[in-house]
C-alpha cells in the first residue's frame, strides 16, 4: 500500500479506536515501519509501507502508549528508552527539573531520585549538573535495567540501588531529595493508555494517592542535610501539602505551564526538630 493511502486508513482506523492524536501518531508508526523520520513519512506519499505496519497500527488501535511502541520518549530534549516496566515520563515532570535547577544548592550536591522509572530525572540532573553526585533508587530490577542503561547511553554518571523508597539507604546524607512517586488513587478512572499499560506501581498509592507522600514526608528527614531540599511531583496537591506540614515540613508549591499545582518543594522548618 502506498503511503498516503495507508496514513489516511491509520487515521481514520486510530480515531474509531479513541486515540487522541491520530495524525501525529500514524506518521510516527509509518516512520518507524520505514526505519526513517516523519518528515520522511510527510514528503514521500508513494512510498509503500512494509507489512510490519499493520502490527505497529494494531498495537495503538488497542491503545498500548506510543512510547512503548517506539520505545523513547523525549524528556528535557535528550531520548530516553521506555519499556513496559517503567513510566513513560511526562512533560510536567520537566517542571520537578527546572525547579531542582533553580534550588540554592551547595555546586557539588548530593542528590537522591526516589523510585526513579526509566531514569529521567536522576539522567537529566547528572546531565545538567555534572558536578551533583546523583543516586536513584527503585523497586523493580526491571526499571533499574532501563535507568541504566539510559544513563549509559546518555553519558551520565548516576548510582542505583535496589529498594523501596530510602530501604535502599545505608548511612548517607543528601543536600537533595526528588522524587515523582505515585500518587493516583486507586480506583480512579485513566485513559486506556496508563490503566491498561503503564506499571501500576508507579501510579497508585493507596485509597487516596497519598500512601508514598506520607511515607517520604515521614522518613525524608533522616536523610537530608539540615539545609537540603526535597522536591516532589503532585498530584493531590492539598493531601500532600497535608503530609509534608504534619511531619513539620515547610512547603511551598510550583504550578506547571498548564497553571497546575505540580511541584512541592519542602525544607526543614526550624521548629521541625520533631522528626518522627
Ligand atoms: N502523572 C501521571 C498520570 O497522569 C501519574 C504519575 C504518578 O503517579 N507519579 O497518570
Amino acid at each position: 500500500m502506498r503511503l498516503d493511502d495507508w496514513l489516511r486508513e491509520a487515521v481514520r482506523r486510530l480515531e474509531l479506536a479513541g486515540v487522541p492524536e491520530p495524525s501525529t501518531d500514524a506518521q510516527m508508526l509509518a516512520a518507524l515501519a520505514l526505519g526513517r523520520d516523519r518528515v520522511y513519512v510527510l514528503s514521500h506519499p508513494e512510498q509503500p509501507v512494509p507489512a510490519e505496519a499493520e502490527e505497529l497500527l494494531r498495537r495503538r488501535e488497542a491503545r498500548e502508549p506510543l512510547a512503548y511502541i517506539l520505545g523513547w520518549r523525549e524528556f528535557y530534549g535528550r531520548r530516553f528508552a521506555v519499556e513496559r516496566s517503567v513510566l513513560i515520563p511526562r512533560q510536567e515532570t520537566e517542571r520537578l527539573i527546572d525547579v531542582c535547577l533553580g534550588l540554592p544548592l551547595p555546586a557539588e550536591a548530593d542528590v537522591l531520585d526516589l523510585g526513579t522509572g526509566s531514569g529521567c530525572i536522576a539522567v537529566t540532573l547528572a546531565l545538567e549538573r555534572p558536578l551533583w553526585r546523583v543516586l536513584a533508587t527503585d523497586l523493580s530490577m526491571e526499571a533499574l535495567g532501563v535507568a541504566s542503561a539510559n544513563a549509559a547511553r546518555l553519558g551520565a554518571k548516576v548510582g542505583f540501588r535496589y529498594g523501596d523508597l530510602f530501604e535502599a539507604m545505608r548511612g548517607a546524607a543528601f543536600d537533595l531529595i526528588v522524587s515523582n512517586p505515585p500518587y493516583v488513587r486507586e480506583g480512579e478512572p485513566l485513559q486506556p493508555e496508563i490503566a491498561r499499560y503503564e506499571p501500576p506501581q508507579a501510579l497508585y498509592a493507596g485509597p487516596d494517592g497519598d500512601e508514598a507522600y506520607r511515607r517520604i514526608a515521614a522518613e525524608a528527614g533522616e536523610w537530608l542535610r539540615p539545609d537540603g531540599w526535597l522536591v516532589v511531583e503532585l498530584g493531590d496537591a492539598q493531601r500532600a501539602v497535608e503530609a509534608f506540614e504534619r511531619h513539620g515540613w515547610s512547603v511551598r508549591v510550583e504550578n506547571d505551564l498548564a497553571g497546575l499545582p505540580r511541584v512541592l518543594v519542602a525544607s526543614r522548618l526550624a521548629r521541625s526538630s520533631r522528626r518522627s
